[in-house]
């Protein structure tokens, strides 16, 4: 049986980033990592399928993984974009209350924010506000300058050249079928019936992650959460839009509301809104959910005129908790929990996953080398 030291499975943003974190960290003293890719190139999955914000770290609450990883791989990210030339733009973001009530909510976002450690946050009045976003309706809002966007298809070519610099490898049509813990290491054996022995092992295959953990041979089952899918729809904006920050209401309970993005290109788009799915492979945005997106959007731009949404795209948040549960935290399984040395589980990686990659790789190394 072929063997290669270190195997992460998965070649989104996720796998990339902790791949990378692996073949530069000084514990493995230079140890082989390979990724393994079902698909024939990086980021087919979630990665490619959302709305490339750089986030600032408001929502999540303090002390979990996603507001630490968030606000730390935030900081971790701008500096990488900086030093590697990947594109991106620290263009920030109001957050709108749009009817009675909703202030308060932004003021509890604004405590969490600040428990979070999210800089530079002002809360706005409608008039100041206007003044920076006339187009808008609002009564209040919280101005986020550190919130960004991304080109993250450059982000995953970068972590993968850094990958491949200090000597690891992606390998495509990678497919793994199943894995067993033996006394010498994890035998993998892939979709093509070949195997391969390592010693560390990351799961990083996104929505498929829990699926995949059922897979491997004598891992407690109660220990691994049940997956959802939440599809996000995006439309966009068929003329220019009055904005130069990005827009979002105050938070929904399975997402963020319906919000405004902007690419690096300047093209704006609106979404995700959330719609349960089975099927991960669900990924067709059905027109008719245009008329919700008319409603939603024109709460805080009411002069969007009929007409100007074309369906675009979506992705699937990786859920670990269902429609009316409290949204989970990311969640790590790590040898202190399975008992298998040099294996960590992802699952649930869901927003703010793409600005956290960097934060989180230096975690799940830390987990391995514990
Ligand atoms: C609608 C939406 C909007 C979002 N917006 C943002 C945002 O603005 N900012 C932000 O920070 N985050 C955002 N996120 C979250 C972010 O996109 C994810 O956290 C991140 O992309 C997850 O990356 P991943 O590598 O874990 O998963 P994926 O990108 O899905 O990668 C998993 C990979 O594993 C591979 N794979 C699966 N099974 C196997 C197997 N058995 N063998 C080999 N390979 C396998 C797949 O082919 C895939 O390439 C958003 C998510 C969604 C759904």
């Amino acid at each position: 049986m072929d063997k290669v030291e270190a195997v992460v499975i998965g070649a989104g943003v996720i796998g990339l980033a902790v791949a990378r974190a692996l073949a530069l960290s000084p514990s493995l003293r230079g140890a082989q990592v390979l990724v393994l890719e079902a698909a024939d190139t990086i980021g087919t999955g979630t990665s490619s399928r959302n709305s490339e914000v750089i986030h600032g770290g408001l929502y999540y609450p303090p002390g979990s993984f996603k507001a630490r990883f968030c606000v730390q791989g935030r900081r971790q990210l701008y500096a990488y974009c900086h030093e590697r030339g990947v594109a991106h733009r620290r263009c920030g973001k109001l957050i709108v209350a749009t009817e009675p009530g909703q202030q308060a909510q932004l003021e509890t976002l604004a405590a969490k924010a600040a428990a979070n450690g999210v800089e530079e946050l002002q809360w706005l009045t409608a008039n100041q506000a206007r003044a920076l976003e006339p187009a808008l309706r609002c009564s209040a809002a919280l101005l986020s300058p550190q919130t960004g966007i991304i080109d993250s298809h450059g982000l995953m070519l970068s972590l993968q050249g850094d990958l491949e610099h200090a000597g690891g490898l992606v390998a495509f049509h990678g497919a793994v079928a199943r894995v067993a813990c033996t006394g010498q290491g994890m035998a993998i054996e892939m979709a093509d019936g070949s195997r391969l022995l390592t010693q560390w092992l990351v799961n990083a295959a996104g929505v498929s992650a829990p699926d995949l953990a059922r897979r491997f041979e004598g891992m407690p089952h109660d220990l691994l959460p049940k997956a959802y899918c939440a599809k996000g729809n995006y439309f966009t904006l068929t003329a220019r839009a009055p904005f130069s920050r990005l827009i979002y209401p105050v938070p929904e309970a399975a997402g963020l509301g319906v919000h405004l993005t902007l690419d690096l290109g300047g093209q704006a788009r609106f979404g995700p809104d959330v719609q349960w799915v089975r099927d991960p492979q669900d990924l067709q945005v059905d027109p008719r959910r245009g008329d919700a997106f008319y409603e939603q959007v024109r709460r805080y731009w009411p002069a969007l005129p009929d007409g100007a949404l074309q369906p675009a795209y979506a992705g699937i948040r990786p859920k670990i908790s269902g429609p009316d549960e409290p949204a989970a935290d990311f969640r790590l399984i790590g040898p202190a929990e399975h008992g298998v040395a040099g294996l960590v589980h992802l699952m649930g990686i869901e927003s703010p996953g793409l600005t956290s990659c960097l934060a989180l790789a230096d975690h799940v190394t830390e987990m391995l080398m514990a």
